[in-house]
């Protein structure tokens, strides 16, 4: 049994399947001797084919972005043109009879040894590079994981060090049932996404990778953060048991997607879901969702083969506002950095504090054009959401000052002019920020004399005010939603809002977390949004109590003084309110 932190609630027992460095199965393969040469020429395609998208992205970049962001994929292009990088490859399959992955592993870990022995920061970057071309290539292979490629039976249970957001796309074309990482924590992307699947998942587990091997029978319990590695019968008895339970539950509770959120009084609640693609929208249509409360963008630009130009931004803008409920959806800006990262925006330099740093609306406000072009296909597509009666609400992520305000809305008025001189149609939409720094948090009176909506982000909003990475397992017992602080500020920003009359949601994950939600609604919260799998059992955990209750919850958690005992105040509180959610909750 490993321990790790609970991610996404719920349990799944399935057959193992290890991703190692690089996306692909551990190649154990010996070529026969007759199979070299096509080996040899698959790895030559795939070099081609790599090639024509280096140069196809540095045109596209140079036109789009800057001469300096295009730079890195010349860089790119010459380490795949390398001789040496080359030589490696041919010489292992020719003379240790490797595959074209294997060998390309075998390269990626003798360059990760070399560069680690560095002391050159400098030097130790480029093996982002070396990464960055073994993975373009051996995606250009068979081998990467698709549907049908493994023999594997049953559901599979995806055991990684930490996956990439375009990865975790990947996987929702196959059966995958649960999700074991070796990083990341609860507000990490692989694990919004493993929620906004409903698929349990358990990140942060020390060394799982050389516990786990592809085939083994593997348990995920999301409820408690556990992981169990070829279980013994008894418990592998109990643990399907636990699972079956789970999808029963799961499967009624779809079943009020129809009905509105109401408190047990008969106060109404606004239950809406984060997505980051047209898939996710079709989910929360299905969880019955009252529309997007939030579009991380930024996945359309980490799951583009290069950078979305406008009209393609348009397009899926207006996609996800068809597919959306009531087609309203709240559109945020790009929010790279941190853990989310692309090459050609600088990401190839390392910062010493990622999430401090060079992130989200600071970024787009250093490349003005890229901000203009989204927010022009975002107000183009907002016309469309009128045409169909509903609305696109525009949301800034990061936002730290009201001079930053001021910022965005100089530029929204510059795209409106220049649309307007480019005779297309657009439509003025509401501006909202994101609240997730201290300073914005802090200033809240402040702030909202400048917009019409806010949005609470309190996944950064927590590790901010906590000085606790999201990402960091080392540091999770800090990064806590429940923290009695975390509390306060809550309460008070919440309650500025209301007496400024400015519509204010919650889009962090804590939305979903049956305990927080409680403490929320106390707090006088009304909107909500949260990962689509997790809107039913909001739902029906919002009929099991009064706004007076929650109240009167939240009044006495004011007074305690340490996570531990809000966590086990409110367990025992949800406990009284919904016996039966208690699958669906996380510790
Ligand atoms: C947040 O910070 O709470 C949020 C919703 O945004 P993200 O998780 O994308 O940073
Ligand atoms: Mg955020």
């Amino acid at each position: 049994m490993r321990k790790g932190l609970a991610v996404s609630p719920g349990v799944a027992v399935g057959t193992a399947f290890c991703i190692h460095e690089i996306f692909v199965q551990p190649d154990k393969k010996r070529l026969a001797d007759s199979e070299v040469t096509a080996e040899l020429a698959r790895y030559e395609t795939a070099r081609d084919k790599t090639a024509h998208d280096l140069r196809a992205l540095q045109i596209k970049l140079e036109a789009q972005v800057s001469r300096e962001s295009a730079a890195i994929f010349a860089v790119h292009e010459s380490i795949l043109r390398d001789g040496a990088f080359t030589n490696k490859i041919r010489g292992w399959i020719v003379d240790e009879r490797l595959t074209a992955t294997a060998a390309l592993q075998k390269l990626l870990t003798e360059y990760t040894l070399i560069f680690e022995r560095t002391a050159d920061d400098y030097l130790k970057e480029r093996l982002n590079d070396v990464r960055d071309v073994v993975v373009r290539l051996s995606t250009h292979m068979s081998d990467v994981l698709k549907p049908g490629s493994t023999a594997l039976p049953g559901p599979l249970i995806v055991v990684a060090g930490e996956l990439l957001p375009s990865q975790v796309v990947a996987l929702g074309e196959i059966d995958v049932r649960g999700i074991v990482t070796q990083a990341g924590g609860p507000t990490s992307h692989a694990a919004i996404i493993a929620r906004s699947r409903g698929i349990p998942a358990v990140s942060g587990v020390p060394d799982i990778l050389q516990h786990v091997t592809t085939g083994d029978r593997i348990v995920v319990d999301g409820r408690n953060g556990v992981v169990l590695v070829n279980p013994d019968p008894e418990q592998l008895r109990a643990y399907l048991k636990l699972e079956r339970e789970f999808v029963d539950l799961k499967d009624h509770l779809a079943e009020n997607r129809d009905n509105p959120a109401v408190t047990a009084d008969g106060h109404r609640l606004h239950l809406r879901a984060n997505i980051n693609g047209v898939a996710d929208t079709k989910a929360a249509a299905a969880m019955g969702a009252e529309g997007v409360g939030l579009y991380r963008t930024e996945y359309l630009f980490l799951t583009h083969p290069d950078v979305p130009d406008e009209d393609e931004q348009y397009t899926n803008y207006c996609e996800i506002i068809a597919a959306s409920p009531q087609h309203l959806v709240t559109i945020r800006t790009l929010d790279i950095g941190g853990d989310k990262t692309v090459p050609y925006l600088g990401h190839n330099i390392r910062e010493s504090n990622p999430f401090m740093g060079w992130r989200s609306i600071r970024l787009s406000f250093e490349h003005p054009e890229l901000l203009l072009t989204q927010l022009r296909a975002i107000l183009r597509a907002g016309a469309e959401a009128k045409r169909l009666e509903g609305r696109v609400q525009l949301l800034f992520p990061m936002i730290t000052t009201v001079d930053e305000i001021r910022l965005v809305r100089r530029m929204v008025s510059k795209a409106c002019k220049q649309l307007r001189n480019d005779g297309k149609t657009f439509a003025r939409v509401p501006i909202g920020v994101m609240v997730e720094v201290p300073a914005a948090a802090i200033a809240i009176d402040a702030m909202l004399e400048e917009v019409d909506f806010v949005s609470i982000g309190s996944n950064d909003l927590v590790q901010y005010l906590m000085a606790a990475d999201r990402d960091n397992p080392k540091v999770s017992h800090l990064c806590q939603p429940l923290a009695p602080a975390v509390i306060r500020v809550l309460t008070r920003v919440i309650h500025h809002c209301r007496k400024a009359r400015k519509p204010v949601t919650l889009c962090g994950e804590m939305a979903g977390q049956p305990r927080a939600f409680v403490l929320l609604v106390g707090m006088g919260l009304l909107n909500f949004s949260m990962s689509p799998a997790l809107l039913p059992t909001i739902k029906d955990l919002a009929s099991h109590f009064t706004v007076q209750q929650a109240r009167d919850i939240l009044r006495h958690v004011l007074t305690l003084k340490t996570t531990d005992e809000v966590k086990t105040y409110m367990a025992d509180q949800l406990h009284k309110i919904a016996p039966s959610l208690a699958i669906l909750d996380t510790v």
